[in-house]
């Protein structure tokens, strides 16, 4: 299941491909993904030209510059689910009609969206568990919107520090696990990266989250949180299973995990001699080192 790191590596990937480009056409094949798709969902995407591609949390964000003077800024959500992938397949006969979709290749039976740019790149959203979704936006409603109103601080921008997470954690009895999870504390991490940053951080998983809000620990766990997901986007996304990059055709490679799935061997930090475990908590697996979390 992509996780922060991974969203932010196919929001790079996409973005040369759709930053200052417009959308020519767009091919849905189902009405629905996890959710119903918004009404006239191809219709309103076709022409809209893409002015930047953010990431909020685990949404890409697409900017669409207005169509109209009546329809202003809107913003295309798009969110990857346990499943989703976007593949690009590159400009072959860019700009020469008529070889506009030679070269591209058929539909497969999970491309569920496909976005064809006005420079003959095709974009392909495959999405076999259809657990992604999409949805627009108007631009000025984006931060209120459903999906993005309750999340919590992104955690690489200048509104998560130490002191921000310490607020957050106070006074809840919650294992410190369960309340890294709940996007309203801070956003985009999922089982793997607080997993990762908890044995980073020399933190149990088990301890009451008010117990890190403490000055010490939790300036080793916001710093943790930090360095691992700035690592895991440096190595261009961890990817577990079926999870493919964006640039080219399926990038899998597999990222090495200090503690997560690594259930029996030996914890690799040094000095430390432990061996890693795996819990369940909340009914998802929980890797950490008894040795050196505390
Ligand atoms: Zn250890």
């Amino acid at each position: 299941m992509p996780e922060l790191p991974e969203v932010e590596t196919v929001r790079r990937g996409l973005a040369p491909a759709l930053e200052g480009r417009r959308i020519a056409h767009v091919t849905q094949r189902r009405p629905d993904l996890r959710f119903p798709l918004p009404d006239r969902f191809a219709e309103r995407l076709t022409g809209r030209r893409i002015s930047r591609l953010d990431r909020r949390a685990k949404y890409i964000l697409v900017h669409m510059e207005p169509a109209s003077p009546s329809i202003g800024e809107e913003v295309l959500i798009m969110h990857l689910g346990m499943s989703g992938r976007f593949t690009i397949h590159g400009p072959e006969g860019a700009r020469t009609p008529g070889l506009f979709h030679h070269g591209m290749p058929g539909a497969e039976r999970h491309d569920h969206i496909v976005f064809d740019m006005e420079d003959g790149t095709r974009i392909v959203y495959a999405d076999h568990r259809r657990f992604g979704f999409m949805d627009l936006v108007a631009g000025a409603a984006l931060e209120a919107s459903a999906h993005l109103a309750a999340l919590g601080p992104e955690p690489l921008g200048n509104g998560f520090s130490a002191v921000i997470l310490a607020e957050r954690l106070k006074g809840r009895r919650t294992p410190i696990k369960a309340a890294l999870l709940d996007q309203r504390t801070v956003a985009g991490l999922g089982n793997i990266y607080v997993c990762e940053a908890l044995w980073r951080a020399g933190i149990s998983p088990n301890r009451s989250a008010a117990s890190v809000a403490g000055p010490v620990r939790s300036e080793r766990l916001a710093a943790a949180i930090r360095s691992v997901l700035t690592d895991a986007i440096a190595a261009g996304g961890s990817t577990l299973r079926d999870y493919a990059h964006t640039d080219g055709e399926l990038g899998y490679f597999q990222h090495a995990f200090s503690v997560y799935d690594r259930e029996g061997q030996a914890c690799s930090k040094p000095g430390c001699g432990g061996t890693v475990k795996r819990i369940v908590q909340s009914g998802r697996s929980t890797f950490y080192c008894p040795g050196c979390q505390r």
